[in-house]
């Protein structure tokens, strides 16, 4: 074995080995994996994960959601039509090494910048039933939920999930359900909405703010129910 990893510093446990779709050998190892250093970060965070943008965060932080499907769809037509099985095998695995690339480098730069991390409970399997099922599908944020959820435990940042229904609808100023705020799938395209208190609230960016108050709240309640004991 050619160790460039320089492996011979970990103990290795266990291993494996696996082939890919295009035919290519890996090996997996397992091992124990050093200590992380105590998260110096004090921010707290909600992220209101979507399909436009990918992540749009509570700090204004916005993740952008590029469409690596798209990019290469025309290329994967051309070798499609001309029945080439590796080329199309390798654009599939490209498609899904840049997704896997952008959501990791996202992630780690969201667990490394907070302490608290609150997410919506929004299932990506409720939403393929709807016609948006390619993006969707393109935009992989279940997988930035779960590299999260992991990350957060491996670096000692909490992670709390919270039931997001109507904070697309809640004025983040006041906390009312105001009758102009987007309803439904017809809602769906209001970006922008004005309540009746006069503030005017970014639909991705109040919900993110509504996330991370519900999160709060929640840890709220946990303490009260603690320090009650
Ligand atoms: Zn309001």
């Amino acid at each position: 074995m050619w160790d460039s990893y320089g492996l011979t510093q970990y103990s290795v446990k266990t291993g494996s080995f696996v082939e890919d779709s295009r035919g290519r050998w890996y090996v997996c190892l397992v091992v124990d994996s050093p200590q992380q250093d105590k998260p110096t970060a004090i921010q707290a965070i909600g992220i209101d994960l979507g399909l436009k943008d990918i992540a749009t965060c509570s700090d204004g932080t916005v993740i952008s959601n590029p469409k690596f499907y798209r990019k290469y769809e025309q290329k994967l037509g051309i070798a499609q039509r001309a029945k080439n099985k590796n080329r199309v095998r390798a654009l599939h695995a490209k498609i899904a090494n840049c997704r896997k690339d952008h959501l990791h480098k996202a992630s780690t730069m969201l667990v490394k910048n907070n302490a608290l991390i609150v997410v919506g409970d929004l299932s990506a399997q409720k939403l393929v039933k709807t016609k948006m099922a390619k993006s969707v599908l393109d935009t992989g944020f279940s997988a930035l939920k779960t590299m999260l959820k992991y990350k957060c435990e491996n670096a000692g940042v909490m992670f709390e999930e919270v039931n997001e229904r109507f904070t697309t609808q809640t004025c983040s100023s006041c906390l009312r359900v105001s009758n102009n705020s987007p309803k439904g799938r017809a809602g769906l395209r209001i970006r922008v909405w004005k309540c009746e208190c006069g503030s005017v609230n970014q639909r991705d960016l109040t919900s993110s703010k509504n996330i991370l108050a519900l999160g709060h709240k929640r840890l709220a309640v946990g303490i009260t129910v603690l320090s009650g004991r």
